[in-house]
């Protein structure tokens, strides 16, 4: 047996045995309950955190606040400055925070990596983009008169996020929140509060060397009830919020009742449309990697196969070979494919979707289930299983958080199509195809109605660049790249009169 360095990353991160939740930059405080995080790979206590509670929360708002009236007046590549800071302490703290992602969430290392890396991208691109949040400059139908528009900043934006991107997210929205001028308050997954700590503590140190204010990067671990308070708080001008349909309804009721801004990352119902022009060796690799990978706990991963009734029988062939190949087990072990669910909640509703499916009608051809013994004693390991299905079942429709793919036949492009479209989410989607004609009309206004559509690629993952979220009950929020920091920002347009006289738009006329 190994204790895979966990001890030494803990100690490298700054997480002790008993830690405090809350911090505006300075030393860390909380005065509510004790959380405990459990490890999903070995079911271990990883260590305590105490939770905040409604003074703990004034307290960051308060900070919050007088933090912004200083920071927004920091020049925006200065502030880019800072980001490229951060971008590179992430780099000297990459094994490590990459290593307690996969411990404290049970993604495999080589994804918790990756999620750092795309960390270590975004405050890239912010970095650059500090010196880039350009307007538009309009000729004026008035003489003498200039016109011009430019971004300010909003002030406090909380971040809301789920635990299966527990680091990732939050520094999608910080890196670009900061260079856009705005401070930050993070409400991370009660799940994951550990991941959360480590990268406030990382945030301090390069606030602290650049002897900033208390109050620009914020962190407050609780569960709902401190979301609700962020969420209702009209001092909070944008909320990013990451996490599923059924509670992001309630979060963009409740933030557009107060005239709130908000950005909805919700759940997503990604499907795979494999054409009888697909390369299915290629085909093999997306599906399987796009179901099983993080356990199918990624909002993109690959939920629904739609197969060309030509490829389908060679493609179901090939999908139970490749399963009876996966190995399923610890993830900080390199040698495994898949490794477990969060927690045991997750694990009940793996198997009421299993059920729910055969009720339905389901065919499994390959089936599911909990391993246990030697290695699985945490509970959370289960059997990535496929069920050949239709579309319009009711498990099908919706988003279960877990390695169960199902697949659909189909025999013409424009009802696969329809078939990818008819599901109530909107998220990722992608088309397997050598064929021009076949990958255009995908892509076409008559094609995906998804935020993401891939050819020859599957629906898992996306690169910073890009903006990224989806349509219909995903919530049609952007983040990360493309000019997506417009959603940070409040426009404002600016009319200067260079003249002696006051002429009125629309020629009216007003003598007195
Ligand atoms: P969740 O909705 O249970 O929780 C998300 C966050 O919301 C947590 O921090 C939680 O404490 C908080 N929360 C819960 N109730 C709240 C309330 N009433 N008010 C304010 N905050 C509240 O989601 P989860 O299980 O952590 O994450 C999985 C879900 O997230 C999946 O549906 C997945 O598709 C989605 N997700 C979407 C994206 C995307 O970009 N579209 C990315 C990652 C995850």
């Amino acid at each position: 047996t190994t204790d895979y360095g966990i001890p030494q990353m803990l100690k490298n991160l700054g997480i002790s045995n008993e830690n405090n939740g809350v911090s505006a930059g300075g030393a860390f405080f909380a005065t509510g309950d004790m959380l405990e995080s459990f490890s999903p790979t070995d079911g271990k206590l990883i260590s305590k955190v105490k939770t905040a509670n409604p003074e703990d929360y004034q307290t960051v708002i308060e900070k919050a606040k007088s933090a912004f009236k200083e920071f927004r007046m920091v020049p925006a590549p200065k502030r880019g400055e800072l980001v490229r800071q951060f971008g590179l302490k992430l780099r000297e703290y990459k094994d490590d925070l990459g290593k307690l992602v996969s411990y404290e969430m049970g993604k495999s290392l080589q994804e918790g990596l990756g999620e750092v890396q795309e960390m270590i991208d975004i405050c890239d691109f912010a970095v650059g983009l500090s010196r880039q949040l350009h307007g538009y400059t309009m000729h004026s139908e008035r003489p003498g008169h200039r016109m011009y528009e430019q971004y300010h900043p909003l002030g406090i934006v909380g971040i809301i996020s789920a635990f299966n991107f527990p680091v990732a997210v939050w520094s999608w929205n910080t890196a670009l929140s900061w260079i856009c001028g705005n401070v930050t308050i993070w409400k991370p997954s009660e799940k994951t509060p550990l991941c959360a700590i480590a990268c406030q503590n990382i945030i301090n140190e390069v606030l602290n060397e650049n002897n900033m204010p208390e109050g620009i990067s914020t962190m407050i671990v609780g569960d709902h009830k401190i979301g609700e308070m962020l969420v209702s708080d009209k001092n909070v001008a944008l909320i990013s919020f990451t996490g599923s349909t059924k509670v992001g309804r309630t979060v963009g009721k409740n933030v557009a009742e107060r005239f709130g801004k908000s950005i909805l990352e919700l759940g997503g119902n990604n499907a795979i449309i494999i054409t009888e022009n697909a390369d299915l060796d290629m085909s093999i690799i997306g599906a399987v990697f796009g179901a099983v990978g993080t356990a199918g706990q990624r909002c993109t991963s690959t939920r629904r196969l739609i197969i060309h009734t030509s490829v389908y029988d060679e493609m179901k062939n090939r999908l139970v070979q490749a399963y009876g190949q996966l190995k399923i087990g610890n993830p900080l072990d390199e040698n495994n494919h898949v490794g477990p669910l969060i927690d045991k909640d997750a694990v009940k509703q793996y198997l009421d979707s299993i059920e729910k499916c055969r009720q339905e009608g389901g065919n499994f051809i390959v089936e599911g289930g909990v391993l246990e013994g030697d290695g699985y004693e945490s509970g959370c390991y289960v059997k990535p299983c496929i069920a050949e299905v239709e579309n319009s079942y009711g498990i099908v429709q919706h988003e279960t958080f877990a390695p169960i793919l199902y697949l659909i036949k189909y025999k013409t492009l424009e009802e696969a199509i329809a078939l990818q479209n008819d599901v109530p989410q909107g998220l990722s989607s992608a088309i397997m195809t050598q064929n021009l004609r076949e990958a255009e009309l995908f892509l076409s206004q008559a094609g995906s109605d998804c935020g993401i559509a891939n050819v020859n690629i599957g629906t898992s993952g996306a690169e910073i660049g890009g903006a990224f979220g989806g349509e219909k009950e995903t919530g049609g929020g952007r983040e990360s790249g493309s000019d997506v920091w417009k959603y940070y920002m409040r426009r404002q347009t600016n009319t200067i009169n260079y003249t002696a006289s006051l002429p009125l738009a629309q020629g009216i006329k007003f003598d007195l």
